[in-house]
Formats: C-alpha cells, sequence, structure tokens
C-alpha cells in the first residue's frame, strides 16, 4: 500500500491507509492508547489498543489503519487533521528511540545554547524551528524564481579563493599542492561579480555563501552566512533600489501576507541627515515599534567614500575599495584633497533598525580604482599583487556596473521575530564558534599536517 501523509488523510475517510512517522506523544488509557504521529506536513492522531503499549516518545512507527471521523465533542481544531483519527490495525517499529536531551514542543529558547546546537537534528524537529526553515526555502525559491523572470542568471562563483575586502578577517585554507600557500575563503564574491559584468552576463545573482572571521552578535552569525549577491551593468543607482525595492515589496505579498509595510514607496534618505536625525545609519523607521508585524524598509544614500580610523591613523572604505565616488568628487579623489567630504555611491538597505543590505555603483576606471587603494595606504606593488587581476581586467571593456547584496538570514530573522539569527539558519554555530553537532573546529592528524607542511606552534603566553 503507499504511504499517505498525515494531511492527505483527510480525503480518504473510511479508506485504509498507510502512514509513517515518529511518535510525537502517547496518552495511555489502559485498554485504548491514543499516539499522535508526526511527519514533516503535521500531526494525526492514531487510536489503538494495549499493543501500542510499549510504544515511546520518538520512536519511528508504520502504521496500517482506517480513517475515521472523531465524533463532534472530540474535535481539535488546532491541528490541521483535527476532525479525524486512524484506528491502528497492525503496525511496525522502524526505529526506537532514547530519551530526547530536552523538549522539543516548546520555544527551546530556555535551553542551553550548546546543548540544543549539539543535538540540532532533534532541536529542528521544533514545529517553529522546522516552520522556520520551510519559510526559508519559500523565500529563497521566490527570490530566484522572480530574478529569472526579470533577466538575471544565478552563477556560482568560488570557494577556494583569494582575499576579498570586506572589512573582517579572512579563513585561511592551506594548500598541499603549493605547500605554505593559502586559499581564502570570499567574504563575499564581490570580485567575481564584477569580472562577470566584465564578462558581458549584465545581470547577476546568486545566493551565495559568505566567510567572514569577525566576533559574532545576535545579528550576525560568527563564520558564515547567506547573502543575495546581485550585480547589474549599464545601470543607474536608481534603478537598482527600485528592482531591490520591487522584489521585496512582491516578496513580502506573497510569502508574509500578514506583514504591512510602513512605506509603500520605500524612501531614500541622506547619509548626512540620517545620522543628525537618527544619530545611527540604520534608524528604525516603523510607526509603532511594538507592532510585530509592521516593516519599515528604507535606502540610505549619498555615504562618504572614505571614514577615518582613528586607532589605526588611516583612511579605510566606508563600504569597499570598489564603490565609486560620486562624479564632481571625482576630481578630489585624483588629487588626495578633500577626502573625508567625498561623496559616493555606496546605498544601504535598512529595515526596523537593521542593516539588511549593502551595495554601491562600482569604481570601473583603474586610475579610479589604483588612487583609492593608495588613499587606504596600499603600495603600487601590494596592488598589482592583490589586485592586478580585477584592473587587468578592467583594461578590457568593463561596462559601467553596480549591484548590492541583501542578507538572507537577517531579513527572515526580522519578519519572522525570531530574536537571533541562529533560529532561521539549519545548523548555526555556536557564539564560541562551534559548529552545531559536528565538533568543528577539531585538531587534525600529524599526517595532514605534514602533508600541508604545517607544525602547530603553541603560544605559551595564551
Ligand atoms: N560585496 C558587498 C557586501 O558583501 C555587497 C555589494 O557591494 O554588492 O557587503
Amino acid at each position: 500500500m503507499q504511504r499517505v501523509l498525515t494531511t492527505q488523510t483527510k480525503e480518504k475517510i473510511g479508506e485504509k491507509v498507510r502512514l509513517c512517522g515518529w511518535v510525537n506523544n502517547l496518552r495511555d488509557h489502559g485498554k485504548i492508547i491514543f499516539i499522535d504521529l508526526r511527519d514533516k506536513e503535521g500531526i494525526i492522531q492514531l487510536v489503538g489498543d494495549e499493543k501500542l503499549k510499549n510504544l515511546r516518545i520518538s520512536d519511528v512507527l508504520e502504521i496500517e489503519g482506517v480513517v475515521k471521523k472523531r465524533p463532534k465533542n472530540l474535535i481539535n481544531p488546532k491541528i490541521l487533521t483535527g476532525e479525524i483519527e486512524v484506528e491502528v490495525k497492525n503496525f511496525k517499529i522502524l526505529a526506537k528511540s532514547k530519551d530526547l536531551p530536552f523538549d522539543i514542543q516548546g520555544s527551546g529558547r530556555e535551553i542551553n545554547e550548546e546543548l540544543r546546537l549539539r543535538y540540532r537534528y532533534l532541536d529542528l524537529r521544533r514545529p517553529r524551528i522546522f516552520r522556520n526553515l520551510e519559510i526559508r526555502h519559500k523565500t529563497i525559491k521566490f527570490i530566484r524564481d522572480w530574478l529569472d523572470a526579470h533577466g538575471f542568471i544565478e552563477i556560482e562563483t568560488p570557494i577556494l579563493t583569494k582575499a576579498t575586502p570586506e572589512g573582517a578577517r579572512d579563513f585561511l585554507v592551506p594548500s598541499r599542492l603549493q605547500p605554505g600557500k593559502f586559499y581564502a575563503l570570499p567574504q563575499s564574491p564581490q570580485q567575481y561579480k564584477q569580472l562577470l559584468m566584465v564578462a558581458g552576463f549584465e545581470r547577476y545573482y546568486q545566493i551565495a555563501r559568505c566567510f567572514r572571521d569577525e566576533d559574532p552578535r545576535a545579528d550576525r552569525a560568527y563564520g558564515e552566512f547567506t547573502q543575495l549577491d546581485l550585480e547589474m551593468s549599464f545601470t543607474t543607482q536608481e534603478e537598482i533600489l527600485s528592482l531591490i525595492e520591487e522584489l521585496y515589496k512582491s516578496l513580502i505579498k506573497k510569502i508574509f501576507p500578514q506583514k504591512k509595510l510602513t512605506f509603500s514607496h520605500f524612501p531614500r534618505l541622506e547619509y548626512d541627515e540620517v545620522i543628525k536625525k537618527y544619530k545611527t545609519d540604520k534608524p528604525d523607521l516603523r510607526k509603532n515599534k511594538n507592532d510585530a508585524d509592521e516593516l519599515a524598509f528604507c535606502f540610505i544614500v549619498n555615504f562618504p567614500l572614505f571614514e577615518w580610523k582613528e586607532k589605526e591613523n588611516r583612511w579605510d572604505s566606508m563600504h569597499h575599495p570598489f564603490t565609486a565616488p560620486k562624479e564632481e568628487f571625482v576630481q578630489d579623489l585624483l588629487n588626495e584633497r578633500n577626502i573625508g567630504g567625498i561623496k559616493s555611491y555606496q546605498h544601504d538597505f535598512v529595515l526596523n533598525g537593521f542593516e539588511i543590505g549593502g551595495g554601491s555603483i562600482r569604481i570601473s576606471d583603474p586610475e579610479i580604482q589604483e588612487k583609492v587603494f593608495k588613499i587606504l595606504g596600499h603600495k603600487s606593488s601590494e596592488i598589482k599583487k592583490k589586485f592586478g587581476h580585477l584592473l587587468e581586467a578592467f583594461s578590457y571593456g568593463v561596462p559601467p556596473h553596480g549591484g548590492i547584496a541583501p542578507g538572507i538570514d537577517r531579513f527572515l530573522m526580522i519578519v519572522l521575530n525570531e530574536p537571533n539569527l541562529r533560529e532561521v539558519i539549519a545548523f548555526p554555530m555556536t557564539a564560541s564558534g562551534q559548529t552545531a553537532v559536528m565538533d568543528a573546529p577539531s585538531e587534525v592528524d600529524s599526517s595532514q599536517l605534514k602533508e600541508l607542511g604545517i607544525e602547530i606552534v603553541f603560544n605559551k603566553d595564551k
């Protein structure tokens, strides 16, 4: 007999069905036993005799039984299959389960994080997290379909690559074939997407994994995160912002219809004015901050190109070094004057007080690009070594281009009203950088180190 899912039983009243799933709950009334059976769709009530007695929560079960309508007074409106139950005729235990290390019915927020993540595959059984991941899938699928319909193609870029500056530390991977040399995991696909514009793709996107070794916060995962990386040629800042506005409005309408937008047109706000008025460049513009379903999207534009790093006594990019200055400041830049006053084509995407994305129109003139690197303190030889490939590519016909990269995790955290990014990621790391379930980082065999030509020297002071 073909297996049916819990939700499909509703159409099979009076019929014999085969169901598989986990024992979610068990109520022993002596001669009669009730079991809530759970599968990926939901829960259904099974009714059987004492033979079901020895079952335990989380055992994996296969049953055959007859679907019956429940008496009116026993209907459970809280579950999709609340009007029916299945009378078990025979059953088979497919796997036994030990007692779970924690309860999976509640929010889970009270449970120690290390424990939750060590048993993440059990924590994922929690209906809320399970649903979060389904919505994550639907969100990403919507984005892919929408961009496909708007002429974008998704292109994967390398994970083992060269450092690309986004302001964080790199994760390094030693090379076996070239001992003593290292790959860096990408902080973003920034340079690759620009090279794809030189190649002529014109409209690129990628649901991209980015790796940054920076300290975690509730809204910043340690190690890796996912962003919608996007780049366009022959574009303007306004075209990029309008496209993103359209995409997010359609997404909210389809996947999060209960949400209300504060602004039917996302405002474009000037950096200087926002800082003056709100003392932050990510203002929370909701009308009613107690309303869990209000979304206030806005864009911030007209950022300075550089910011002064007092401690390090040097200029740094406000965004990253590929961001273009506004035309009226190009002469200042080339002559290295008024550096702090140069305005750029950076744009930030802000939602409810969180930065959910950033991007810019890019520099496509090698002379301007070299000057930016120079102001950032790179020596000519270093510029060649680190970024020579990009400057060379720009000498073969580079179209004007620009893009943006909204984060997927942070956006979902906000729209799902979750307090932490870990609630929307399947296998997140702990705050101390330990992977969920699998014990990484961990030591490796000395033979592996030997092959890589690496010797570990422990610093006694640490
Ligand atoms: N690469 C940038 C980032 O990851 C986004 C962009 O400029 O498109 O923040």
